[in-house]
């Protein structure tokens, strides 16, 4: 007889501690300046808010629950069929529903140390065993994550380039993931920055999922294009694997001003050249300049860096981070990610920029005791 009083979750719903967003306040400050979820500097495209605007006056109506217009369009513009696309309210989505579809409990998921926080909730949630496999100078590893394969593993999540690392594994490397790989395990490969990446050596992955049974890509509108708010993502599948999630997707699980939007963003190729070139320009400015004042910084290739800080009172990730918080710098403190004596900082405006990097200078400054 169960003694129990009121509804209880289940036991691997409990296990999961709850994802914690970057803070976008800093109390007392006169502006701020929110560098801590990666969100793009510069907006969405000016086409996907009139889309958006758009899509007022019919409110009363459902969304296409099929999400059509929009699964055309991202596949004329990266020359996928649509069919092998389903879409989510943001890739979160569908990194959930993939884990739902396909790990239950007794099953494993693996990825790496600092990989993203939701793999480890989404396995949690579907009822499976979250395996950790550990990384190589804050990159993941492939021969690490091999060696923690078993038959139970169901699915591998690895993120490329990784947040919040800003790292990435060549697609070589990818290749020799997967082949490792058994048949039945299925390959999560989330690009969720894929478009800032300017290396020969990377590939998001399309050509993979194209050729294999066992490998998904996803991807976002979040980052790049600027649609955060509106929870758009969208993954390239096999056919089997598009049919598992649609029929555990929600049935409306794009909203229509997402679908106008989306569509309308993917367009404006200016807006999206705009970013990249904007970020080409001021990772490298930002990184080389943090590092000069003594912090290291982990090379990166996505729209964020990871700034290293020693654990000493008055000197440690924490300090830093009220320091930049008093000047309305918000970053993120990424102790959840395992990595307590770091701090990530979006790349933002040029003002915002230039901004961290003298405050940087200044905590510098202060912990040196000048
Ligand atoms: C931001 C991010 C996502 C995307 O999230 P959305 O749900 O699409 O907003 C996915 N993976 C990684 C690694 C991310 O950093």
């Amino acid at each position: 007889m169960t003694t129990a009083t009121r509804p209880t979750p289940r036991d691997c719903v409990l296990a999961i501690e709850a994802y914690v967003p970057g803070k976008s306040a800093a109390p007392g400050a006169r502006k701020v300046y929110k560098l801590s979820s990666n969100e793009t500097p510069l907006g969405p495209s000016p086409k996907a808010i009139a889309a958006f605007g758009s899509i007022a006056n019919h409110l009363e109506l459902y969304p296409d629950g099929a999400a059509t217009k929009l699964r055309e369009a991202i596949g004329h513009r990266y020359g996928l069929d649509p069919a092998r696309i389903v879409c989510g309210n943001g890739s979160d989505d569908l990194l959930h529903l993939l884990a739902a579809a396909y790990v239950g409990p007794g099953d494993e998921g693996v990825f790496t140390t600092h990989g993203f926080l939701v793999y480890r909730i989404a396995i949690l949630a579907s009822g499976g065993t979250p395996i950790e496999a550990p990384e190589t100078d804050y990159t993941a590893n492939v021969d690490a994550i091999l060696a923690r394969v078993t038959s139970r593993t169901k699915i591998v999540y690895l993120a490329n380039p990784n947040n919040p690392t800003g790292t990435y594994v060549p697609f070589s490397e990818v290749k020799r993931l997967h082949a490792a790989l058994p048949p039945t395990t299925l390959l999560v490969l989330d690009a969720a920055y894929g478009e800032y990446v300017r290396r020969n050596d990377y590939s998001a992955g399309i050509e993979l999922v194209s050729t294999s049974d066992n490998v998904v890509m996803t991807r976002t509108f979040s980052k790049i294009y600027g649609l955060a708010a509106l929870r758009v993502g969208w993954a390239y599948a096999p056919d089997h694997v598009c049919d598992a999630l649609h029929r555990i997707r929600g049935p409306f699980n794009l909203n229509s001003a997402a679908i106008e939007a989306g569509v309308a963003a993917l367009e404006d190729t200016a807006h999206l050249e705009a970013a990249a070139a904007h970020n080409e320009k001021w990772v490298p400015w930002v990184s080389e300049r943090i590092a000069a004042l003594g912090y290291k910084v982990t090379p990166s290739v996505g729209n964020f860096i990871l700034i290293h800080f020693p654990r000493e009172p008055g000197r440690s990730a924490v300090d830093a981070d009220r320091f930049l918080s008093e000047r309305g710098l918000v970053v993120r403190n990424v102790g959840a990610y395992g990595l307590p004596d770091a701090l990530r900082m979006t790349i933002g405006t040029e003002e915002a920029n230039r901004l961290v990097v003298e405050a940087l200078a200044d905590f510098a400054k202060r912990a040196a005791g000048k």
